[in-house]
Parts: C-alpha cells; structure tokens; sequence
C-alpha cells in the first residue's frame, strides 16, 4: 500500500476504472461479487441482455418494476467515490472511465468533464427505435400511474434504461475518450470491477501497452491481476481513501 500511494504520489496523469464493487458501500449490490445479483439470481441476467428484452415483454415488465424499486435512487456516494473527487482536485486525474450506471460519481463531486460512463446511465430512458431521451423518473411516474410497459410517445418504440446491455454496442465516441485515456495515462486504477466484461476489461491491455502502470483494487481475484504491479484486495471504501490520503500529503 506505501509503494502504491507512492506511485499515485508520483502520477500526474492518473485513469481510474471505476465497476460496481465501488458502490456496494452505498448499499447498490454489484453483479458478479458473492452478495451479487447475478450470484444470488444467476436469471435476472435476462434483462440485461437486449434481445431477451426487445423479445418478450414479460422481461420488459420485470425489468420496469425493478427500476420503479432500485436502490440506486435513494443511494448516496461513499468514501470510495469521494477519494476521487480528491485526486481529482488535486489535478492528478486524466479521466474516470465508469462502467458503473448509478452517477454516484457526479453525485459525489467529479466533475462530468472527467467522468466517461461506458455502460451509459439509469438516470435517463431512451427510446430503442429512435433515440429520443428523458428523464428515468417521468417515464417511471407512467409506471406508478399503471403503465407496465410504457412506450416512447414520440415514435411508438421501446423504452429502456439509456444503459449499455448485452447485445448493444458502445457509444463510439464514449468508448474513443475511454482508450484515449487508457493509452494516454501514466497509472491506471482499476477499482471495484471483477474485469469480466469486454471490452472494457480490455482497457487495462491498452494502459499497459502505452507504459502505464497498472493496479488493482478489488475483493476477489481478476483475470488481470498476474498483469498487475499491484493487486489491493481490501475493500474500496477504506483503502482508496487512505491510498489517496497518504499520496496527497
Ligand atoms: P462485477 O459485479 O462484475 O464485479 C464487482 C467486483 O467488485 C467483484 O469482483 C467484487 O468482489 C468487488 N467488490 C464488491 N464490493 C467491493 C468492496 N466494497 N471492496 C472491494 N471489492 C468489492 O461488476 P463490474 O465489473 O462493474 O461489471 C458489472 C456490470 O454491471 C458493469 O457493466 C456495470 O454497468 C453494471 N452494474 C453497475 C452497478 C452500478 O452502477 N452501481 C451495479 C451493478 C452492476
């Protein structure tokens, strides 16, 4: 931990990937971690899988009344999200890649000129025909008042949470800022994501090719972690603080 807040300490041009495992503190479950929603309900994978969704409107009606009851609405940012705002006050930080879809970052300071979200956001909805956008909390205001399925009332099409899900593709000008930022940093933080997901994952390849170094900061083992100069297996909301802490001072 001293040589890694040495590290952050010598950094200038820090990229921090940010995964569910940072907001578990704030009390929003990851997916994959042993209290995951996928661990404990290997089905609720259905729908996050675009073609399940557009396909059957029982999933559809599912995934709406999960929105309506998400913890992620009344959830506030921790220290995990809070040590970043740090770091980025401190004029260390090049870019925060999120793959995290609860704008906990935001909420918590980081200004949305740095934050790139690669899987999109649950705040907003967005039509699957034409594009048009709105507020999550109107479309669920729909949902309250009786609508199971709403549809976009500029075209007619489905509705879903403007998020990226299995079977659609990455926005290519978010996905372009998230490679920039990995070629072009000097330390890469990957913290909070089981790096199972491409290809975001990916993006550590890209930091170490460029020279970067790369740390991990995660509970459970990652596919990255023999490519790793550190792996901290503590969890985020102490170490990333204090990690910050001793690197600022
Ligand atoms: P993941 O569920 O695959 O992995 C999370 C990892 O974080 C796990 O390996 C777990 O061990 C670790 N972890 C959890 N809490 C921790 C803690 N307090 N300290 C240390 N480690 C901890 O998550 P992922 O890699 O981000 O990929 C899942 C996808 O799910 C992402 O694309 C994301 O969009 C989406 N997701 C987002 C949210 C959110 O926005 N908060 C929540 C669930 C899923």
């Amino acid at each position: 931990m001293v040589g890694v807040s040495r590290w952050v300490a010598e950094a200038s041009r820090l990229t921090v990937l940010t995964g569910a495992g940072i907001s578990t503190d704030s009390g929003i479950p990851d997916f994959r971690g042993p209290q995951g929603v996928w661990t404990k309900n290997p089905a609720a994978q259905r729908m996050s899988t675009l073609d399940r969704y557009v396909s059957d409107r029982t999933v559809r009606e599912e995934a709406w009344r999960n929105r309506r009851t998400h913890v992620a609405w009344t959830a506030e940012p921790n220290a995990g999200h809070r040590a970043l705002v740090a770091l980025e006050r401190a004029g260390k930080l090049r870019a925060l890649v999120t793959q995290n879809i609860d704008e906990l970052h935001q909420r918590a300071g980081s200004s949305p000129d740095v934050v790139i979200e690669v899987h999109g956001t649950m705040w907003q909805a967005e039509c699957l025909a034409c594009a048009d956008r709105q507020p999550m909390r109107d479309v669920l205001d729909r949902v309250d008042a009786g609508e199971a399925d709403p549809g976009c009332r500029s075209c007619g099409g489905l509705l879903k949470s403007a998020t990226v899900s299995f079977g659609q593709s990455l926005r290519p000008q978010t996905w372009q800022a998230a490679l920039d930022a990995a070629w072009d940093c000097d330390m890469f933080l990957a913290v909070g994501s089981s790096l199972q997901v491409h290809p975001v994952a990916g993006l550590c390849d890209a930091a170490v090719a460029a020279g970067a170094r790369l740390v991990i900061v995660n509970a459970e083992p990652t596919p990255y972690d023999g490519r790793a100069d550190a792996v901290l297996r503590e969890p985020i909301s102490s170490v990333l603080p204090a990690l910050v802490d001793q690197a600022l001072s």
